[in-house]
């Protein structure tokens, strides 16, 4: 789960991590008022579930009240579009509003978990306020890592080789030590999947202080944490897979135009793969589970139905601990109760299959019935491009 700057800062707070003084603003009235109270220079920072804002013309520094309006009025509504928003980009729906800071030296820093080695890394930086992959590509050079083994922990040696290879003086290595040492707490503390401070700088008084602030959270350790899950904001979330996460469906959206209902997440890639095979593009990858009930297939249905990219559905089916023949009375409940004007390939295999196809024959719904992955698959793909010639896709 990903939360906002203004989020990550509060957060930050708590875990006495230095930040601007700040507060985030719906209106330009707002964000005016905030200005006056914190004074000139202050900074206006779009806030969307996205970085590299500066340079979509998200981030601007205000001089004067006039200067704070301005801004307000062209920020607030505005969308950011970059490769992190995907084509349709992300509009903005709030600033953060905050004291402008004399930046001496901007650094890196972050706190990930890399799965290869299974165990926290600190990757820290001397190239701050830039993308820091390009910086991974061109200058290699210029980035630290410390594995943190998780049994025993941080250790001030850790951050103090790091604050040598970013070449820190006495004063930042000691507020540098601070800084990481709660950083690692709140990663493990929050089961944080990612902490990033980008940049991280150091100011003309020298203080060392977070001007931005990314933390993204491990799903699954979400149900430990319920202060985490009041920050989530749907708003920055795909519509289809907000209504997915209410039935607990994992649905992920897809730019193609099959759609996909299948159950497991092996069987839901294989099923994506082949239709790759075949040309064809999936719309989603859904997996409704094991033990999956009518009434959460009859979900699933509906967001498929509901995205209209969708030309045609797929729905591939094994029933070891799920029956087919429940699936296909979701199915075809779901059918009926819909006005559903596009083709469904349907695949039941396992549990009860005979049973199942049997319901949907008797169903009195066009949907077309198959008993091989492959032609089910070719079906599907056919269908998608409106081809008759189904050996096109091959
Ligand atoms: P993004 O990474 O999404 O572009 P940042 O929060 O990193 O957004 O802001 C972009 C740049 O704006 C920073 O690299 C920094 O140079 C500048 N900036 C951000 N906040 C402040 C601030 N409070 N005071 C001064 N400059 C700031
Ligand atoms: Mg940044």
């Amino acid at each position: 789960m990903k939360i906002h700057e203004y989020q990550a800062k509060e957060l930050f707070k708590d875990f006495a991590i230095p930040v601007p003084e700040g507060m985030v603003a719906y209106t330009k009235e707002d964000t005016v008022e905030i200005a006056e109270k914190i004074g000139y220079p202050c900074v206006i920072k779009a806030q969307v579930h996205a970085g590299g804002r500066g340079k979509a013309g998200g981030v601007k520094l205000a001089r004067n009240r006039d200067e704070a309006l301005g801004f307000a009025e062209e920020i607030i509504g505005m969308h950011i579009k970059n490769l992190q928003t995907g084509a349709q980009g992300k509009k903005v729906r709030k600033v953060l509003v905050e004291k402008g800071v004399n930046i001496v030296n901007e650094l890196y820093l972050a706190i990930i978990m890399d799965r290869e080695k299974a165990m926290p890394v600190v990757i820290a930086s001397s190239e701050g306020g830039m993308e820091i992959e390009k910086v991974a590509e061109e200058h290699p050079d210029h980035i630290f890592k410390e594995y943190i083994h998780p049994i025993t922990g941080l250790s001030n040696f850790h951050s103090i080789i790091l604050s040598f290879k970013l070449g820190l003086n006495k004063t930042e290595q000691r507020l540098f030590s601070e800084l990481v040492s709660n950083l690692y707490k709140l990663f493990m503390e929050k089961d944080a999947s990612i902490v990033e401070i980008n940049p991280l700088v150091i100011t003309d008084t020298e203080e060392l202080i977070a001007l931005d602030a990314k933390v993204n959270f491990d799903d699954n350790a979400l149900v430990k944490h319920s202060d985490i899950m009041e920050l989530r904001d749907t708003d920055e979330e795909d519509p289809f897979e907000v209504e997915a996460s209410k039935y607990k469906l994992n649905y992920i959206k897809l730019d193609g135009n099959i759609g996909c209902m299948v159950n497991g997440a092996g069987l839901a890639m294989a099923t994506m793969d082949i239709l790759k095979y075949y040309k064809g593009d999936p719309a989603n990858f859904l997996d409704v589970g094991g033990g999956t009930s009518e009434e959460r297939i009859k979900e699933a249905f509906k967001i498929l139905i509901a995205d209209k990219n969708v030309k045609v559905v797929f729905i591939n089916i094994f029933g070891g601990i799920v029956r087919t023949d429940i699936v296909a009375i979701g199915v075809v409940n779901a059918a009926k109760s819909m006005n559903i004007n596009i083709p469904v390939v349907i695949l039941l295999r396992g549990t009860n299959e005979k049973q199942g196809r049997k319901i949907i024959e008797e169903s009195g719904l066009n949907f077309i019935a198959e008993t091989d992955f492959k032609k089910a698959a070719l079906k599907s793909v056919e269908l998608s491009r409106g081809d008759k010639d189904v050996n096109s896709c091959k």
